[in-house]
């Protein structure tokens, strides 16, 4: 029998590990503040993401004292609608993706950091589907400037 004891890299920030050292990975990972973004960084010269960040966790602050809905109760209306109304207007997916400048990424780095995901209900953020969509408008952006003849 042959037993071979492999190192195994975890990256600091989120629960990715491999054997091959994340170097690169941690640069861009979403759960790094100080991350540079693989995807709008070179198009729009990226977010100031620790400021965002700060500001998410303020906005995040004061939607925590709005009373959540509890999961438990059977009717989903133990919140009223004003209470829902006003945790929407704070926490919205939409205002993070424009702090973002619509990248995808930002916004899941925003998310993340500024913890935001305990408002299932107000972020619904399908990353894949918004990575998808962004790349699709930077293709047709860059078709439209170019031609092939
Ligand atoms: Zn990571
Ligand atoms: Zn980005």
């Amino acid at each position: 029998m042959i037993i071979k004891t492999k190192k195994v890299y975890y990256c600091e920030f989120c629960k990715k590990h491999s054997l091959l050292p994340l170097v690169e990975h941690e640069k861009h990972c979403t759960g790094n503040i100080n991350r540079t973004c693989r995807m709008c960084a070179e198009e729009t010269g990226g977010i100031n993401l620790p400021e965002m960040v700060e500001k998410w966790k303020k906005i995040a602050e004061v939607a925590r004292k709005i009373p959540k809905p509890d999961p438990t109760y059977v009717s989903s209306c133990s919140i009223s609608g004003e209470e829902q109304k006003e945790m929407e207007k704070l926490v919205n997916v939409k205002l993070v993706m424009d702090d973002a400048n619509g990248c995808p990424a930002c916004s899941l780095a925003i998310i993340l950091l500024a913890k935001l995901a305990e408002y299932p209900i107000f972020i619904q953020f399908d990353f894949k589907k918004e990575k998808n969509d962004w790349w699709e408008q930077i293709n047709a952006d860059r078709n439209e400037g170019e031609c092939y003849y």
